[in-house]
């Protein structure tokens, strides 16, 4: 009896835990939705995403931010550019895909980053919201290579998967990328190259991320979503 009811207790739990991250995941993809973005896998289902926000176990602040969201929102504009990047992909490597970490990101999120990150000594690495991120204007990417069987192609290091420790290490000592082999380069420009090739523009310290296109060109063109 007493195992029963524990069992019914859990169930009750889980089901309290995966209602409040289905409204979380409306919520954010309310104020995409309100805020006109478009869904990449509407325009191109080929290209994969597995946001890192949404999951507690591998992002860098082990916390969820955006409940079971599982989709990538950006501006109309930049998501034909991704369909662009993929086919540059796809021409040379059949084989590899994009997969999406990261697109468009409310403000309210920047500030719980932000927030959580205050205090600590990596509170200079993440820009102050006040300015708002390109993210925050679903105008950016943080994305990588996939094989055909869903690995991560090996970039030297993906700091969404690794622990925040690293991350400080690499950032302290200014060598972000201090010895990659010859594979991890060859990848690394690969993504750049079809990244850039579709007009998206890369910057200097992230590999991963990608503005679609200059910042002040989307200051001027798009609002920030809140
Ligand atoms: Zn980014």
């Amino acid at each position: 009896m007493l195992s029963k009811l524990f069992t019914l207790v859990l169930l009750l739990t889980n089901a309290c835990a995966s209602n409040d991250l289905n409204t979380k995941a409306q919520e954010i993809e309310s104020k995409f939705l309100k805020a006109k973005l478009t869904r990449l896998s509407d325009i191109d289902s080929s290209i994969k995403v597995n946001l890192v926000n949404s999951n507690t176990d591998n992002n860098f602040f082990k916390m969820n931010f955006y409940g079971n969201l599982n989709e990538c929102y950006l501006q109309k504009k930049i998501i034909y550019k991704l369909k662009k990047a993929q086919a540059f992909l796809k021409k040379s490597n059949p084989n590899l895909s994009l997969l999406l970490m990261d697109c468009a990101r409310p403000r309210s999120v920047s500030w719980q980053m932000y927030n959580k990150l205050k205090g600590t000594p990596f509170e200079k690495y993440v820009a102050n919201p006040a300015t708002g991120s390109m993210h925050n204007y679903g105008s950016a990417v943080d994305i990588t290579l996939i094989n055909a069987n869903g690995s991560h192609l090996d970039m030297g290091m993906n700091p969404f998967y690794k622990n925040r420790f690293e991350l400080l290490y690499a950032v302290t000592k200014n060598k972000l990328f201090p010895s990659l082999s010859k594979e991890q380069s060859k990848n690394r420009l690969l993504l750049k190259s079809v990244m850039e090739k579709a007009g998206f523009k890369s910057i200097k310290l992230e590999w991963w991320h990608f503005n679609g296109f200059l910042k002040k060109t989307i200051r001027k063109k798009y609002k920030i979503i809140e």
